[in-house]
């Protein structure tokens, strides 16, 4: 009998932590005898965005850098695998026929590519959350047009999804989402006031990328979650709880109308949801590490505290609101982030601003097409970087 045809796996942010945690479990599952790679994208670490590409056979390279052209071109010199460059390259990789797209591009850039994918049919296996809060019933509604299906890769949502069965959700009364807390869970708001971009980016228990590690210890990244939850699981923004859980061995739990609390428990590994979304509706063997709960003795859980973490309130705000109000509190968190990276504003001014642009921007509008999305995005942040120079 012939082979089996290799299954096509896209990946987005291939360079990013989402990325390599993605090509980690590739090779696990059987690498190129496994796996065929369409496109693959990533931004400013050429060098190694040729080197996967490379080692993948991928047809297309993109870096999302139009000034990268050539210098991704001749790191794939005799490779065999296509060089592009810049915004419309990606969006021309979303469109290359694939199975699976693994949307790992951080922030609202990865929009657009994912939405190609989605209109060409490919399942989605999410970790840009920005999709969804920016964009939420559009998002949904290109993929269930295209065909694909929505497979959640942030942990979180991941956990949800694997204790969600649909013959259940008339029966479903709450979603219970974990968060560690991040590095500051015990600060002051004295010592929140001070702290460096540096100190901010180191998550005590996930290796991630820096802008979603200071947005955990913010909790913006629970605030996004929140809205992601509700868009993913089609949930009324009071069904929506957050628990600080510091061990993050429990990654979230779903509450039905008999008072049962189904939760899903792994290491923290991101490799647990991507190689779930991979082998999907099968599960794959893992190289995670098993928990021994001799080992771990305890799992703890505590109220989160609000008023030192306005994120979570300005999610739920953002939720009742609704219309552009996701698409606003991203960009005008985006633009915060950027400038508290940069040094040009300091971490308790992110939610401030936030709020701010929140309110400002509150004109009951609602999106009618991704124009309207990538629109209040862009307002958002210009009004952000307003705020910021006036307070300068
Ligand atoms: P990262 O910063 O490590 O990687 C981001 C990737 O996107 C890189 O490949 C980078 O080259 C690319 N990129 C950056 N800016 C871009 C732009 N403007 N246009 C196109 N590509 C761009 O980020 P990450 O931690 O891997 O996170 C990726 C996404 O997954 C984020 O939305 C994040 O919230 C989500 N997520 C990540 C984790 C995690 O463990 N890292 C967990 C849950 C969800
Ligand atoms: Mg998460």
């Amino acid at each position: 009998s012939p082979p089996n045809p290799r299954r096509r796996i896209s990946i987005f942010g291939a360079t990013g932590s989402i990325g390599r945690n993605t090509l980690d479990i590739m090779n696990h599952l059987g690498g190129r005898e496994a796996f065929e790679v369409p496109a693959i994208t990533g931004m400013g670490n050429i060098e190694l965005l040729a080197a996967q590409a490379r080692q993948t056979g991928a047809g297309f390279a993109v870096t999302a850098d139009p000034d990268r052209y050539d210098d991704l071109k001749s790191a794939l010199a005799g490779s065999g695998v296509e060089a592009g460059a810049g915004p419309s390259a990606l969006i021309e990789a979303g469109a290359r026929d694939t199975d699976l797209l693994i949307a790992g591009i951080v922030g609202i850039a990865g929009l657009a590519p994912t939405l190609a994918a989605a209109a060409n049919g490919a399942d989605i296996a999410l970790a840009n959350k920005e999709c969804l809060v920016s964009a939420g019933d559009l998002f949904t509604a290109a993929i269930a047009r295209g065909g694909g299906k929505l497979l959640p890769v942030d942990s979180e949502h991941n956990a949800i999804f694997q204790v969600l069965e649909e013959h259940q959700r008339h029966a479903v009364e709450r979603i219970i989402l974990t968060a560690s807390g991040g590095p500051f869970r015990d600060f002051t708001r004295e010592q929140m006031a001070a702290v460096t971009p540096e100190i901010a980016a180191a998550h005590p228990n996930w290796s991630m990328g820096i802008k979603i590690s200071i947005d955990s210890a913010s909790m913006f990244n629970k605030a996004l979650e929140m809205i992601e939850a509700r868009h993913l699981f089609g949930m009324r923004p009071e069904q929506i709880e957050v628990i600080v859980h510091p061990q993050s061995i429990i990654h979230s739990m779903v509450g039905y109308s008999d008072g049962s609390v189904l939760a899903q428990l792994g290491a923290p590994d991101m490799r647990h949801a991507i190689g779930y979304a991979i082998a999907h509706p099968r599960r794959a063997s893992l190289p995670v590490e098993r928990l021994d709960f001799a080992k771990l003795a305890r799992l703890d859980f505590i109220a989160p505290d609000e008023v030192r973490f306005p994120a979570l309130a300005l999610a739920r705000t953002a939720m009742q609101r609704g219309g552009l109000q996701g698409a606003v509190l991203n960009g005008a968190k985006e633009a915060a982030l950027e400038a508290f990276i940069a040094g040009r504003t300091g971490f308790l001014d992110i939610a401030e601003i936030v709020a701010s642009v929140m309110d400002r921007l509150d004109d009951g509008r609602h999106a009618l097409s991704i124009d309207d999305v990538y629109a209040a995005d862009q307002d958002a942040r210009r009004a952000a970087t307003e705020l910021m120079r006036k307070s300068a």
